[in-house]
């Protein structure tokens, strides 16, 4: 146990790491009981630099670690879509978390208080993890200003530490040499690092992760409703990653810009939720390379959507505090489209024509379907549907806001830094460069419904998505 006077030596160089940002310091408390790593952002027990953090820490203590969850009803425009896939994973959580022997506490609102916790299990330390988003970072600094004990944050869902490049860039080929020097260092596998110290199995009391979490949530938009097509976790964010490298890696630079075919990782609601780490999926890819499953520019490729973009997307939102708005536009396509907003708009359609999937634009409206009724849509579609929005909305800046609405309401990825910046490159020419001038959308670059359709077999595609003229219940 540590006596709590002076922060052991090799604490202190535990939390000098690239990835631990200590937001509050000082020595751990006076005859701690435990270490907590409060868990929010990164919702796995496995592979997890915080959860690892967290148990190195107790076992320097000489203390256990239990992991601590809090579910609140208002998380920011989540709605049941996103509860029910939450739940899901957290099941995964409580069995890894026991099997690594460390403890595992839910609590619910009213009782979720995280320093209410801290005090009834006489915690050393708090560990958590990070997110770059507005209002998740807010708890956090306001946490760091409260608590009394050590609290260190770990960038537990990137594969280079964010704070590593302290900048947002321009595009990704500013990037891509930044990145490559780093690479080498941070996508390497951990060891898999065990509690010296396990958590005894009679803990403090918690809900039960087989209740229904959200039971008694006054207020909870459960108009969207859960979908069948993914299923939160780890074990399943595995599964689909196994998939993935033995049936579609290999093909991935041919087909991932082809949406009727089902080429690409659809990896993106796990990684959201945390349920499986970046570089997790990136060592199995690189693995398979080896292994000769796929070619090295299909891995390459893979690895460029998932580390490069992912991450120029994650520092895009942590360097600009308007990346959810049209404040965020590059100086030249803020100019152009300012210039452009006279154009005549042939088409113009509400955002509750849009919601429904009531355009005229059947390419668009089968898109729509795709995230409404599966909760994800394919990438290449995510590109097309932007750009359509800025095209049929009243101006720019209500472009980006109906898009981020639509987008967070129902993709299970939304509310993610790359859903902030793919709505920026789409709408507001965000890592991305002027291109030729077109009414409306002026020098940022455009898609055609005629182009788009004939890249891939849109017919297909429509089709897949209930036919042309099939309608949306809600
Ligand atoms: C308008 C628009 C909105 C988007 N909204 C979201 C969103 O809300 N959430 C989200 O996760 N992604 C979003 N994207 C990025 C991208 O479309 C998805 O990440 C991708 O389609 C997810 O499918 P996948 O997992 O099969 O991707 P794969 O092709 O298998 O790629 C693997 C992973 O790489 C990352 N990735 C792939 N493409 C991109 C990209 N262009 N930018 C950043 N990361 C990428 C994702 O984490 C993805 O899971 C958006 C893109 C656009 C243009």
């Amino acid at each position: 146990m540590t006596d709590g006077r002076e922060i052991p030596e090799e604490l202190a160089r535990l939390a000098e790491q690239a990835r631990v940002l200590v937001r509050r310091a000082g020595a751990p408390r006076k005859g701690g009981k435990c270490v907590v790593y409060w868990m929010q952002r990164a919702m796995r027990a496995v592979d997890n630099p915080a959860l690892d953090v967290a148990i190195a820490a107790g076992n320097l203590l000489g203390l256990p670690v239990v992991v601590f969850f809090a579910v609140i009803p208002n998380y920011p425009n989540a709605n049941l879509r996103h509860y029910h896939f939450m739940a899901q994973g957290l099941r995964d959580v409580a069995e890894d978390a026991a099997e690594r022997g460390v403890g595992f506490v839910l609590r619910r609102h009213p009782d979720h208080s995280l320093e209410a916790f801290l005090e009834e299990v006489q915690a050393a330390l708090v560990v958590g993890d990070e997110n770059p988003c507005r209002e998740p970072e807010r708890w956090r600094r306001v946490l760091a200003r409260r608590l009394r004990l050590p609290f260190w944050t770990v960038d537990a869902d990137v594969v280079v530490p964010s704070r590593v490049f302290g900048r947002s860039y321009f595009l990704l080929h500013h990037f891509r040499p930044h990145l490559k020097m780093e690479l080498s260092k941070y996508l390497v596998s951990g060891t898999k690092i065990a509690p010296h110290y396990p958590w005894k199995a009679a803990g403090p009391p918690g809900f039960s992760v087989l209740e229904d979490i959200t039971a008694g949530f006054k207020g909870l938009d459960r108009t969207v409703r859960p979908v069948d097509s993914f299923t939160g976790g780890t074990r399943r964010a595995l599964k689909r990653l196994r998939e993935f490298v033995s049936r579609e890696l290999a093909g991935y630079e041919e087909t991932r810009n082809h949406p009727e075919l089902k080429g690409t990782s659809r990896l993106s609601p796990y990684l959201h939720f945390g349920n499986i780490g970046p570089a997790t999926i990136a060592l199995a890819v690189q693995k398979a390379v080896r292994q000769g499953k796929a070619s090295a520019g299909a891995g390459d490729r893979f690895l460029e959507q998932l580390i490069g973009w992912r991450e120029l997307a994650v520092l895009f939102v942590r360097h600009n505090p308007n990346y959810d708005n049209w404040e965020c536009a590059e100086p030249w396509a803020r100019k152009t489209l300012v210039e452009h907003a006279g154009d005549a708009r042939p088409h113009r359609y509400s955002l509750e024509q849009m919601e429904r999937g009531e355009t005229g634009d059947e390419l668009w409206n089968a898109a729509q379907r795709e995230m409404v009724e599966t909760g994800w849509m394919h990438n290449y579609m995510r590109m097309y549907w932007a750009k359509k929005i800025l095209e049929w909305a009243p101006d720019p800046a209500r472009a980006f806001e109906w898009a981020v609405t639509l987008n967070d309401r129902y993709e299970l990825d939304g509310r993610d830094p790359n859903g902030y910046a793919g709505i920026a490159w789409a709408i507001v020419g965000k890592h991305d460069r002027p291109w030729f001038a077109r009414p409306v959308f002026g020098l940022v670059r455009s898609m055609t419904g005629a182009s788009t359709a004939k890249k891939f077999d849109a017919k297909s595609y429509i089709e897949q998505q209930g036919g042309a003229g099939c309608k949306l219940k809600f």
